[in-house]
């Protein structure tokens, strides 16, 4: 057995691909990674639905790993399992194999913690009703209303890595988020009018970028550069491509707006180049980070990233729409004596122009009632309103179980289990699985092959014509992963709660699909 964990990791920092020999084929390779995975214990922290409560049709009062009660129908206890008037056969529902979860980068699995953390917040709101505002109780998990989105960013230095809690606040929903962004990051002039994207946008963002160029008065026609991918056959972008259409539209760009990794391909661009680039010409600088935070390694203080904005309910496991993140970098948190008032970017008050509301007011003023604004410091004098407790309970719960590893530990297994994945989806096509008539592939990996240029997630094109049976082959057996219609399925091993085995399970299940189809 050549199954060497630590050196598969030491050769990724070392700057190379991890390799694997013949023999990493096998179930009992994969299990001697799971053996060594310092990170393995943390999958016992998550709820992964199971096979049988995939196909739940009818709340039963249970959540998996928690003893199932009868439900009590007519209070008779016994209960031929009607709930409802909904009938539940077990036959079917009895099969307790966790899932093939491959898809936290859509919705993150379930914190188990989550319930303790909604649990404490339930019981502050009820006993000590509007005191929770200013009050925490002894032995909460939670802080007081008031400070948790502020405890929820000094929970997150590690994850963006911020260069300090002022630098992060949590507020809004990701779109909206990045709305409030452009606000105060996209101050178009006449000669500086231009936004910089990629072709193929997350949809939101595309409607947020064109939106926010009508308000403008601008169109997308004249103001909007998109970068399309620069060598055929392949929907990635090289880092070139990208430096050469910042310096062909460099005078007349006010923002580069850029997602970290593209949600599509899965491609991690090179956020620390692009930035740097792009800021030494004059242009202010975007992240949408939404499948970027909690996959890979950031450093945005560091790399001088002016904005980012990121959601909490992918890799982060927060829970559907949960309250999303924002990072501003401390170069704005104070006015800029060089900024040109006329442009209205820092206004006569002394900060930045923003979209504001009560929440953003210094918390020491902020129940004062004052009429005039005084930002709170950093992001989150960006805040605008009340933020959702019971959302914020969510967030915190889950980066508590990020602040019990580090993003390097979750990196390192990423860069292996990933890596695992692509060296047996390449066997499949080396066995020429599933090939078609004219010799053509059952699937070809579009996501960058360089560890370097991806997290987490695999991005497949399916031949054309197979997505419908491969996915239904796959969701039959309980492997959950993300279609995009018509030919590409997304599959993402995340570090914090899938397994080797499931990697090497997912393979055998794809192979058998892509020959019945
Ligand atoms: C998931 C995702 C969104 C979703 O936006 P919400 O406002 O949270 O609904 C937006 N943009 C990108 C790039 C995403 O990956």
């Amino acid at each position: 057995m050549s199954c060497d964990y630590p050196l598969l990791v030491k050769t990724f920092r070392a700057g190379k691909k991890p390799q694997f020999l013949a023999d990493a084929k096998s179930v009992d390779f994969a299990r001697q990674l799971d053996a060594q995975d310092k990170l393995k214990s943390f999958r016992d922290d998550f709820n992964i639905p199971t096979k049988a409560s995939l196909k739940k049709k009818a709340l039963d009062g249970s959540i998996l790993g928690e003893k199932k009660q009868p439900p009590m129908v007519n209070g008779d206890g016994d209960g031929e399992k009607a709930v409802n008037g909904v009938s539940q056969s077990s036959a079917d529902t009895d099969d307790d194999t966790p899932s093939i979860y491959f898809v936290g980068n859509s919705l993150g699995a379930q914190p188990k913690c989550i319930r303790t953390h909604l649990d404490a917040q339930l019981e502050t709101w009820g006993s000590i009703g509007v005191n929770g505002h200013f009050t925490s109780l002894e032995n909460s998990p939670l802080t007081a209303w008031q400070d948790m989105a502020a405890d929820c960013a000094q929970q997150s230095l590690d994850l963006v890595g911020a260069a300090s809690a002022s630098e992060v606040i949590y507020m809004n929903t990701l779109t909206v988020s990045l709305h409030l962004m452009m606000a105060s990051f996209y101050r178009p002039t006449e000669k500086r009018h231009k936004i910089i994207a990629e072709w193929k946008p997350f949809p939101s963002d595309s409607y947020a970028i064109a939106s926010q160029l009508q308000w403008h008065g601008l169109s997308p026609e004249t103001s909007l550069i998109e970068i399309h991918p620069d060598q055929p056959g392949t929907m990635c972008i090289s880092t070139e491509h990208i430096l050469s259409v910042i310096d062909e539209h460099a005078d007349e760009t006010a923002l580069l707006l850029l997602p970290g990794i593209q949600y599509y391909t899965g491609q991690l661009f090179d956020i620390p180049r692009i930035t740097a680039h792009a800021r030494a010409r004059g242009i202010t600088v975007g992240w949408d980070l939404a499948h970027a935070a909690g996959n890979v390694e950031l450093s945005l203080h560091d790399w001088d990233v002016d904005f980012a904005v990121w959601c909490t309910y992918k890799y982060l496991n927060a829970g559907p729409g949960a309250i999303a993140g924002v990072f501003v970098h401390e170069r704005h948190h104070h006015a800029d004596a060089n900024a040109n008032q006329d442009s209205g970017v820092v206004n006569g008050l002394g900060y930045r122009h923003r979209l504001a509301g009560w929440y953003g007011a210094d918390k020491s003023v902020r129940f004062n009632m004052e009429k005039e604004f005084r930002p709170a410091e950093g992001a989150h004098g960006w805040q605008v309103s009340n933020p959702s407790a019971v959302d914020l309970a969510c967030v915190r719960a889950a980066l508590g179980v990020f602040g019990r590893t580090s993003m390097r530990e979750l990196r390192d297994k990423a860069v292996v289990l990933t890596g695992y994945l692509e060296w047996l989806l390449n066997g499949l096509l080396e066995d020429k699985v599933g090939m078609g008539g004219e010799g053509q592939p059952a699937f070809r990996i579009l996501t960058p092959a360089n560890p370097l240029e991806r997290g987490s997630q695999l991005s497949l094109l399916l031949r054309s014509g197979l997505l419908g049976r491969v996915s239904e082959k796959l969701a039959e057996v309980g492997v959950v992963i993300d279609v995009r219609k018509p030919d590409v399925i997304r599959v993402a091993p995340v570090p914090m709660y899938c397994r080797f085995a499931d990697v090497w399970g997912f393979v055998e299940v794809f192979k058998r699909a892509l020959e019945e189809a």
